[in-house]
């Protein structure tokens, strides 16, 4: 399975901003945003760089895909799948990003980040209305029930991703029962509950050049 061998900080460095890659260290000072705000490389600390329109919509595309850790082939397929349904693209660019399995087992605390949840979902450790699913690119439908198998709700990292969330408080589109280990996908988001960092427009300026 091709993967992102990017280190992940330096992944946020380059896009000027926490992309919440880590598990707990994104949330210390230990955070590289928090010491070096700058981008990587040589010339990362040289100022006034500025970005072309182009230069712009690729950026803001590539922050997506590295946030929600989505290579560029899977990237550009719901791209045109969010073209293809009704309502705004970027909107459903993000909804469809947002209903991916791998995505709301993070956001229901079953890893701390999003690559540790895909782990959990790869691994067989979650459980969709009672069917084992591992495709961490599954889409859900609301109404959807998300566990964790008893196996993994029993390890130790599981639990302190769980509690760790639990903690931080869970989005208004999903329902969690943390002690359980189990949740609802209730419904795709609105655009107004997601980050607003995010100008998915770019992304749609960027695909209909
Ligand atoms: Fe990004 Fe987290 Fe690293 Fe901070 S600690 S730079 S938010 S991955």
């Amino acid at each position: 399975m091709a993967r992102n061998l990017d280190p992940k900080c330096r992944q946020c460095r380059r896009e000027g901003e926490k992309l919440f890659l880590k598990a707990e260290k994104c949330f210390t000072d230990k955070c590289a945003i928090e010491r070096r705000a700058y981008a990587p490389g040589q010339h990362g600390q040289k100022s006034g760089q500025r970005l072309s329109g182009y230069g712009q919509q690729l950026r803001e595309k590539q922050k997506i895909r590295r946030i929600y850790g989505v290579l560029e082939r899977q990237f550009r397929k719901t791209y045109f799948e969010a073209d293809r349904r009704k309502g705004a693209t970027g909107e459903n660019l993000l909804q469809l990003l947002e209903g991916r399995l791998d995505t709301v087992a993070f956001r229901m605390g079953f890893g701390g980040s999003r690559a540790e949840a895909r782990q959990v979902v790869r691994h067989n450790g979650v459980l969709i209305n009672g069917k084992r699913v591992n495709i961490p690119s599954y889409t859900l439908r609301p109404g959807d029930v998300v566990q964790l198998t008893d196996a993994t709700r029993a390890h130790l990292r599981t639990k302190a991703a769980l509690a760790a969330a639990a903690g931080r408080g869970f989005p208004e589109w999903i329902e969690v029962d943390a002690a359980a280990g189990k949740g609802i996908f209730k419904a795709f988001p609105q655009r107004a509950e997601l980050s607003s960092t995010i100008n998915e427009s770019l992304v749609v300026e960027l695909y209909s050049r």
